[in-house]
């Protein structure tokens, strides 16, 4: 097109575009190779049970070992290119495996898992969790699955579906990034959920809005449907306070936290 225009505007767009498709060109290769050469690893952030102000459990977040890359950045491109799904399953080995470890050493902890639509979409899913239970020591109470609304957009009653034998396998739900999307309490009513994660951008909005007592009215429906609550991205103490104020059950952020390696994570928190 620029070729035939010559205008520079339609040059530069042109090269901006090329320039992000090399980009994600070049991820995408970065992730098949970490896929072949063991180039994943999983980082852990502690979520803080308000009442008593220790770990409750912790949430996988993947990283790329030698080089940083935001997952905010590799996800997206992760879920295009259906590389997603091999990544996903190595997430669940992985953390069935940390468990495992942690389980010799006398540490019992509970693993919440980012699902991506796709995954869940995949009718294999189902399968690979349920072999992956079966072939390991763990109990299926030590996994929670974080899904995010995306997966009502499409399929809703399959879904569902999925979500009610997932949680009578005994694995956990948790629906991340509340307040993002379309947020509608409805879907609270129908979609087999054991909690809800703030999202910290609705923090920050509030916040900024000088309206957090928004807060409060949503953690009081959110238990009025016996969910529980997690607030995302506490980061001083003046936020901690409010959100304990406001009843969340979990706390997360990097007040308390920022993800860590596995050996961090049982020195200091575990
Ligand atoms: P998420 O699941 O909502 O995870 C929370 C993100 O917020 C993490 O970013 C975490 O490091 C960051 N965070 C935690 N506390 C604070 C805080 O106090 N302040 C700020 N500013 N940020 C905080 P991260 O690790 O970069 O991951 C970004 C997103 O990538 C995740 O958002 C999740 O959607 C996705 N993701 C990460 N790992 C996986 C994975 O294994 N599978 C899938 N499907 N998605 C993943
Ligand atoms: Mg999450
Ligand atoms: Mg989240
Ligand atoms: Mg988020």
């Amino acid at each position: 097109q620029s070729k035939n225009t010559g205008k520079n505007k339609y040059t530069v767009f042109d090269q901006r575009m090329a320039d992000t498709f090399s980009q994600k060109v070049k991820i995408e290769n970065q992730l098949r190779d970490a896929l072949k050469k063991d180039g994943f690893t999983l980082h852990y952030q502690p979520v803080i049970d308000t009442e008593r102000g220790k770990t409750a459990y912790v949430e996988a977040l993947l990283r790329l070992k030698d080089n940083w890359i935001s997952p905010a950045l590799f996800i997206p491109i992760a879920e295009e290119s259906d590389l997603i799904i091999s990544i996903g399953k190595w997430v669940i080995e992985k953390v069935v495996k940390d468990i495992e470890s942690w389980k010799t050493k006398g540490i019992n902890t509970k693993v919440a898992i980012n699902i991506s639509p796709k995954q869940l979409s995949d009718p294999k899913f189902l399968p690979f969790i349920e072999k992956v239970l079966k072939e390991s020591s763990i109990s299926p109470k030590t996994l929670e699955f974080e899904i995010t609304e995306n997966i009502l957009l499409e399929n809703r009653e399959e879904n569902i579906e999925l979500l009610n034998k997932i949680r009578e396998l005994g694995v956990s739900i948790s629906l991340d990034d509340f307040g993002t999307g379309y947020s509608s309490l409805n879907y609270l009513t129908y979609v087999p959920l054991d909690k809800i994660k703030l999202d910290k951008s609705i923090k920050d909005r509030f916040i900024q809005l000088d309206k957090i007592t928004i807060i409060d009215s949503i953690v009081n429906i959110a238990h009025g449907l016996e969910l529980k609550v997690v607030a995302e991205g506490i980061e001083t103490e003046e936020e901690y306070k409010r959100f304990k104020k406001a009843n969340c059950d979990y706390l997360q952020g990097y007040y308390f936290s920022k993800p860590v390696d596995k050996d961090t994570l049982e020195n200091f928190f575990l």
